[in-house]
């Protein structure tokens, strides 16, 4: 698997025992962790938990766009989207396929047919992706470089057949 043995050649651990991955510190964690931060933060805080993670995915997927455009030395915004779609599968973040992109109106609609995160959790009475939801909203935002938002529509957590994802501009602001 060519991807797979692109991801081994950017690992890197330095000898004060740090890895690196592609020259960013990297923490290497199973799919229960997150699932596990979630269930906690719910706990404690309810469904105020929910915000926090989809804006932690949000900013990772900023930062993962900046890199990746960085890194392919493009501006062009569906070679970098689709360049992010390989290395999150081969992070092990599941495949998101993209039904649509619209780089011009910052457009986009998104499948999971198997996220490692809902295998992890199960069924429950609401979704459960807003990690990956923040992620790629936070990925369009940047790819686009208009202002948009994104949730999850579907989710398998709670019976749909798979995750969808809708992103799209954020509405004016009423006057
Ligand atoms: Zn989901």
């Amino acid at each position: 698997m060519r991807a797979l043995q692109d991801l081994q050649q950017g690992l890197f651990l330095d000898s004060d025992g740090v890895l690196l991955l592609d020259g960013v510190r990297t923490v290497i964690l199973p799919a229960f962790f997150l699932v596990e931060l979630q269930d906690g933060a719910e706990k404690l805080m309810g469904r105020g938990a929910f915000g926090i993670l989809y804006r932690t995915g949000e900013e990772f997927g900023r930062r993962v766009a900046e890199m990746t455009r960085r890194s392919l030395g493009t501006e062009d915004a569906a070679a970098v989207f689709r360049r992010i779609q390989v290395r999150t599968e081969t992070r092990g973040f599941g495949r998101a396929e993209a039904v649509r992109f619209d780089p011009g109106t910052g457009e986009a609609l998104l499948c999971m047919e198997r996220s490692p995160m809902v295998e992890e959790a199960g069924t429950r009475s609401h979704r459960t992706c807003y990690f990956a939801a923040g992620f790629w909203t936070g990925v369009v935002g940047v790819l686009t470089g208009l202002a948009v938002t994104g949730e999850e529509r579907l989710c398998r957590s709670k019976g749909d057949a798979r995750c969808e994802f809708v992103i799209g501009p954020l509405p004016l602001p009423s006057p």
